[in-house]
C-alpha cells in the first residue's frame, strides 16, 4: 500500500490552527498562529503572507504542534517562543517572570524623561523580573547606572541574560532580596517598581494566561496595596536630595497610592499618568 502522507501548507495550517484555538477559549487566535509559526520557521510574519502555499517539513510540522499544545493550554505565546517586545528591544522571558506590558513602557517612559537632564543618575528597580524596566532605561540613558532587586533567583538569571543581551552589565548590578533589604546604605536617583499589585481575591478571576505568570509577581496581599505600602514608607531613606519614585499601579489604585505617599509628609506626588486604555498607570 502506498504510504501516503499528509500536506500541510502554511495556508492550511493557520487555518486548521485558527478553528482550534478559537474553540479553546484563546483571545486573538488568527495572530497567536502566525506569530508561532513564524517563529517555529525563523522567519517575519510577513513570510507566511507570501508563502501561502509552501508545505511544511516534518520537523516544521512537529515543533508547530508542539507549540499549539502548549497556547491551547493557555500558555502565553511569549513563553511558547520565549520573547517579548518591550520599549523596542526583545527581552527573554521564562516562566519564572512576569512578561512585560506595553502599559509599563508609561512608567519607563516617564521615568527617562525626569532623568533625562541629570548627570549620572543611578536607578533602584525593585522587583526587576525579566530586567525590562531597568534595561531599557539604561539603554536609553547612557551615563546611567542601575541597581535591581527581585526576591526570585529564577527571575535575577533571566534579568542577568538579558543585561548580556542588551549589552549593559557593566552599568547594572544584581541583588537576590526583598525590597530594600539589600541596599541598606545606598542612594538612588529614581526609584522604579511595577510591583505585584493584584488584591489576593482577584486572583482566581484572572484569565488562564496571566494564571500561569509568577503568583510572586501578582499578588499584592489582601488590597493588592502591601508593596506600595512598604516602598512608601522605606523609599525617602533610599533617595537622594531631588530624587523621585514612580510606580506602576492597578486599575483603581493611583489616588489611594497618591494619598498614601503625601501622608507621609515626606512626598509629594508630582504626576499621575494614565495608560492606552485611559486607566490611571503610573504614580511619580
Ligand atoms: N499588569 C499585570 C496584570 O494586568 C499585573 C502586574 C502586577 O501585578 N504588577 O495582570
Amino acid at each position: 500500500m502506498a504510504n501516503k502522507k499528509e500536506i500541510w501548507t502554511v495556508q492550511a495550517i493557520l487555518n486548521w490552527t485558527r478553528q482550534y484555538f478559537l474553540d479553546k477559549g484563546v483571545e486573538n487566535p488568527r495572530l497567536d498562529a502566525e506569530v508561532l509559526l513564524s517563529h517555529i520557521l525563523e522567519k517575519e510574519r510577513l513570510y507566511l503572507y507570501v508563502h501561502f502555499d509552501q508545505p511544511l517539513e516534518d520537523k516544521e510540522l512537529a515543533a508547530f504542534r508542539a507549540a499549539v499544545k502548549q497556547r491551547a493550554a493557555r500558555l502565553p505565546v511569549a513563553y511558547i517562543i520565549g520573547s517579548k517586545e518591550f520599549m523596542g528591544l526583545d527581552f527573554e522571558v521564562t516562566p519564572a517572570v512576569l512578561i512585560p506590558r506595553p502599559d509599563t513602557e508609561i512608567l519607563v517612559e516617564a521615568a527617562i524623561s525626569r532623568l533625562a537632564l541629570v548627570e549620572e543618575p543611578c536607578i533602584l528597580d525593585l522587583g526587576t523580573g525579566s530586567g525590562a524596566i531597568c534595561i531599557s532605561m539604561l539603554k536609553n540613558l547612557p551615563a546611567a547606572r542601575g541597581t535591581t532587586v527581585d526576591i526570585s533567583p529564577e527571575a535575577l538569571i533571566v534579568a542577568k541574560r538579558n543585561a548580556a543581551k542588551h549589552q549593559i552589565e557593566q552599568r547594572l548590578t544584581f541583588y537576590q532580596g526583598n525590597l530594600f533589604i539589600p541596599v541598606k546604605g545606598q542612594k538612588f536617583t529614581a526609584i522604579v517598581s511595577n510591583p505585584p499589585y493584584i488584591p489576593e481575591g482577584d486572583i482566581p478571576g484572572l484569565t488562564p494566561e496571566v494564571q500561569q505568570e509568577p503568583n510572586l509577581a501578582l499578588a499584592g496581599g489582601e488590597d493588592g496595596l502591601d508593596f506600595y505600602r512598604r516602598i512608601v514608607q522605606d523609599g525617602r531613606n533610599y533617595l537622594t536630595d531631588n530624587g523621585f519614585i514612580a510606580m506602576e499601579v492597578g486599575i483603581g489604585q493611583a489616588r489611594l497610592v497618591a494619598d498614601m505617599a503625601e501622608k507621609t509628609g515626606y512626598y509629594k506626588v508630582s504626576d499621575i499618568i494614565k495608560d492606552y486604555g485611559g486607566i490611571e498607570r503610573v504614580v511619580v
